[in-house]
């Protein structure tokens, strides 16, 4: 049964020390009810505590890393659904590279890869992990590759390799960088050794969930926990299901085997099917997904939907309120008002700027919410708008005294007005793709 922060505080060591990461006992002990820690953060506890609180504090889903420095940390989730609560750990992308490729061709991929992210409502994507899959005949090609990678990428690494020596040369290349190795075959003694000895995790595969639980069942008994399970199939439905008995079965039935992240090794015949997998792989469970391909438009899919999901519903993604300059605005430059939700500033001030003009747009703290909740919540209407106008002395920066308000807002137009003396307020589209037209409609400039 789960113990209240209350119970679990009491054998914790209450010296407040903040080894653990907060700052006292009684925090840590909640964040152990939440589930959001582990016991073993705490260095200093007894084995009386231990015992008793070991196995109840457990998370239901294992939070585990991906590589050395800045490690990809996955899994730790407490939600089937993302509007329960939030979803904490966005899933690793991961491109595959072979050891059959010519090594040519693949140094430009790597490097290609390396350099290649995207800038969405703030945020820099990019791919973070690379796959290396041995297929080649030659055994010394996969430490070739490890090393053409590590010559020319930070990104973390996944190994699948069927070969045991190449493997073992290729872990020795990589020694603190903790890869995740993908096992195809039953887990055995000598692949826990050898994860143990190279601070590696391990990707346990299985063809139906009884040999996956297994499988895991058999880490856990010899007390190893970094843990990813791959259910291995080539049908969509299937792993869908199968991803979601998982989940549901470590979040509802407390279902210790299925404790761990999920992984997806995309296999498709194009494109299309690559992205439809990887898509359904990505809302249903994978805490990494590995793509065969490097394909630039697949990817921007896959963030954007990944950005979709892995954001906090109670925390929309803000920027700060201010005066924004759009291209090279003078103090009689047009201005435009809009809300701090980070997807409308980004949206808006695109289109200002696709309309070719320099102006100001005024972004008014309305607690990250879009245009039209801000207005329902009274959050963007003519008197908060015009003390804001105030907090940020925009009389005192700016000479035109015309402001452009979103087309969705149009009720504020004569409020506005009656609170900021000597200013029109003309009304914007609705849409922020419509700017572009309405400035030289009303001839803005
Ligand atoms: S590390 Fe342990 S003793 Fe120190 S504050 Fe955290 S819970 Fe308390």
């Amino acid at each position: 049964m789960a113990l209240s922060g209350l119970e679990i505080f009491k054998p914790l060591p209450k010296t407040n020390c903040g080894d653990c990461g907060v700052p006292t006992c009684m925090a840590f002990a909640m964040k152990l009810a939440q589930k959001k820690a582990e016991l073993a953060e705490c260095p200093h506890a007894s084995d009386e505590a231990q015992e008793v609180l070991g196995a109840a504090s457990e998370p239901p889903i294992r939070l585990v890393k991906i590589g050395g420095k800045e490690p990809l940390e996955i899994g730790a989730e407490t939600v089937m659904f993302r509007h329960e609560k939030t979803f904490y750990h966005q899933p690793g992308i991961a491109i595959e590279l072979k050891t059959s490729e010519d090594e040519a061709s693949l140094a430009g991929k790597i490097e290609e890869i390396e350099t290649y992210s995207v800038e969405r409502v703030g945020e820099v994507l990019t791919p973070d992990l690379f796959l290396i899959s041995h297929d080649a005949g030659d055994p010394a090609a996969f430490a070739r590759v490890i090393e053409l990678v590590k010559g020319k990428s930070t990104k973390h690494l996944i190994l699948d390799c069927p070969d045991r020596s190449a493997l073992t040369g290729g872990l020795k290349l990589l020694k603190d960088e903790h890869p995740a190795v993908l096992l195809r075959d039953p887990l055995s003694d000598e692949d826990l050794e050898l994860a143990r000895s190279n601070g590696m995790s391990l990707i346990l595969s299985g063809t139906s969930l009884e040999h996956l639980s297994t499988q895991a069942g058999k880490a856990r008994d010899a007390g190893f926990n970094d843990i990813i399970l791959n259910y291995d199939s080539a049908n969509m439905t299937e792993e869908l299901q199968a991803n979601t008995i998982m989940r549901r079965s470590a979040l509802k039935k407390d279902y210790k085997p299925f404790g761990y992240p999920l992984f997806a090794c995309i296999n498709a015949e194009n494109g299309v099917e690559a992205l439809a997998r990887a898509t359904v792989s990505l809302c249903k469970y994978a805490s990494v997904i590995a793509l065969p391909v490097y394909d630039k438009a697949l990817l921007y899919t896959l963030f954007t939907l990944r950005q979709n999901i892995y954001t906090d519903p109670q925390k929309p993604i803000q920027v700060d309120p201010k005066i924004y300059a759009i291209g090279e605005p003078t103090p009689e430059s047009p201005v435009f008002i809009t809300t701090n939700f980070s997807l409308t500033y980004f949206i808006v001030s695109g289109e200002i700027e696709n309309s070719g003009i320099s102006a100001h747009l005024v972004v008014c703290d309305c607690e990250g919410q879009s245009v039209l909740t801000a207005w329902a919540a009274g959050k963007f209407v003519g008197e908060t708008v015009a003390k804001f106008f105030k907090s940020i002395d925009v009389e005192g920066k700016i000479k035109t005294r015309k402001v452009v308000i979103p087309g969705y807002a149009s009720q504020i137009q004569g409020d506005l007005e009656e609170k900021m003396p000597g200013w029109e307020a003309m009304v914007g589209p609705q849409e922020a793709s419509d700017i572009p037209a309405f400035i030289k409609k009303v001839n803005l400039i």
